[in-house]
């Protein structure tokens, strides 16, 4: 297993007794330092973060982060290693759609909001479904691209579940195009990455974008 797609946490991280955690060279920042750093942002916005609605700001945002970015303190082996079921007699294509996403982009730290679809062919053996979605939030919770995100939920099925295929689409709109720069509302983003048969059998395409709702003539190359 390629441990770089799986778990994509540095390897060399520590913990001392001064409290902070180094990871190599880089040190993780303490939580008062995070805090610092939001009352920087508030003031660079032009406001008083001593004012009275501002006070607990810094740590509710901190607090926020730990939740939006939970994903690199996921353990993706242990996560689907352990949680495989033996069906030899289900051969059929197995499809989760419409999953809820919730991402940031990794240029402008703002939120990436969407759907996600998953489907794989089973080769003797099927993961619990709300693994599946785990699997999608132990990416999403990251700072992250669209593509980035497509490729690893379906190179990271492939590998620890050896399925005859993968599927994967993801449909979101992208704060940092909706609420700044270009402005542009009601643009949605459709990423895909097809692995095995959901790459080599238009069939099997053609009934995993049919299952997801996409029209049968839509083009989806990986
Ligand atoms: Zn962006």
């Amino acid at each position: 297993m390629d441990k770089a797609v799986v778990d994509s946490r540095p390897t060399d991280s520590i913990s001392t007794n001064d409290g902070l955690t180094y990871t190599g060279r880089r040190r993780r920042p303490s939580q008062s330092e995070a805090e610092a750093a939001v009352r920087t942002l508030i003031e660079w916005a032009g406001d008083d973060p001593d004012r009275e609605g501002l006070v607990g700001t810094p740590e509710r945002v901190v607090r926020a982060y730990e939740e939006f970015f939970a994903g690199y303190n996921e353990d993706l082996v242990a996560l689907l290693s352990t949680t495989f079921e033996e069906t030899a007699d289900y051969d059929e294509m197995i499809v989760l759609r419409d999953i809820r996403l919730e991402s940031h982009c990794e240029h402008h730290m703002v939120p990436i909001l969407g759907k996600a679809h998953i489907g794989y062919l089973p080769a003797g053996r099927v993961i619990g479904i709300s693994k599946l979605a785990r699997l999608l939030d132990a990416f999403a919770k990251r700072l992250q691209i669209q593509e980035k995100l497509t490729s690893q939920i379906a190179d990271t099925l492939q590998e620890v579940l050896k399925p005859r295929g993968v599927g994967v689409v993801i449909e979101a709109a992208h704060q940092c195009m909706t609420t700044r720069g270009v402005h542009k509302p009601g643009v949605t983003m459709v990423t895909s990455h097809m692995l095995g048969a959901f790459r080599e059998d238009p069939t099997t395409r053609r009934e995993f974008l049919s299952m997801i709702g996409k029209p049968r003539s839509a083009s989806f190359d990986a």
